[in-house]
């Protein structure tokens, strides 16, 4: 037999959107603790640091003028500004290093940058996060006390249209409970380092 069956290398870059609150960060955390080879991808951006945060932990702080560079060298695999301030961007380089050194990449990504993505990225896999209700949106946002009142509303608002495009996504998520959810993630890397490739 001359064609006998192999796949690619399993390392796969796994794209999670889903509406604020519903528990993005949480299940990644949970996945990532589980399986060592799965590793969480900053997000870079031009904003300043916020109360606690620091480089490299929470995000990779830019200035504008090497963010536009990073961004004219295709150096993001999808980039934005966020509410008409800063902008943010996916790194390339530490994706491509991660999937080169044989280690899963996962990103939390909105709707927009997983669109970007899918041209940018065409072997990602997207999986699409949601609560098990709409209602469990409102309370899990009141109930992490980390948005003000009006920022909570402004969430609300987007979580509408983000979770309209939940059928672009390849794995629908519903995250009733963290470890199932985070278990169910685990189940999807392992399916997709099966898959033969088209
Ligand atoms: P996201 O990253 O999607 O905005 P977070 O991970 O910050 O969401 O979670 C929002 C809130 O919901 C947090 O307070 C978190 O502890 C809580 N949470 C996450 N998953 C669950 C779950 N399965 N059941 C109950 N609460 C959850
Ligand atoms: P914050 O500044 O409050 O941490 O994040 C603001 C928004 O930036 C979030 O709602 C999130 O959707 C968006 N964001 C964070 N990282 C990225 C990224 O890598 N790419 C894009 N396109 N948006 C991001």
């Amino acid at each position: 037999m001359s064609d006998w069956p192999t796949l690619p290398p399993s390392a796969r870059f796994l794209v999670i959107s889903g509406p604020s609150g519903a528990g993005k960060s949480t299940v990644i955390a949970r996945a990532c603790a589980l399986e060592p080879s799965l590793v969480r991808c900053l997000s870079c951006t031009t904003r300043a640091p916020r109360g606690t945060e620091r480089d490299g932990v929470d995000y990779l702080f830019l200035d504008q003028g090497e963010f536009d560079r990073r961004a004219a060298a295709g150096g993001f695999l999808e980039h934005a500004v966020v509410f008409g301030k800063a902008s943010y961007g996916t790194p390339r380089a530490f994706v491509e290093d991660q999937l080169a050194a044989g280690c899963s990449v996962i990103k939390d990504v909105d709707v927009q940058g997983a669109a970007q993505i899918r041209a940018t990225f065409p072997r990602a896999v997207h999986i699409f996060l949601v609560p098990p209700s709409a209602t469990e949106v409102a309370d899990r946002l009141r109930g992490r006390g980390t948005d003000a009142p009006e920022v909570v509303a402004r969430r609300l608002a987007e979580a509408e249209r983000e979770v309209a495009r939940w059928r672009d996504y390849d794995y629908l998520l519903i995250n009733d409970d963290v470890e199932r959810t985070a278990q169910d993630l685990l189940a999807v890397l392992r399916a997709s380092a099966l898959r033969i490739p088209s």
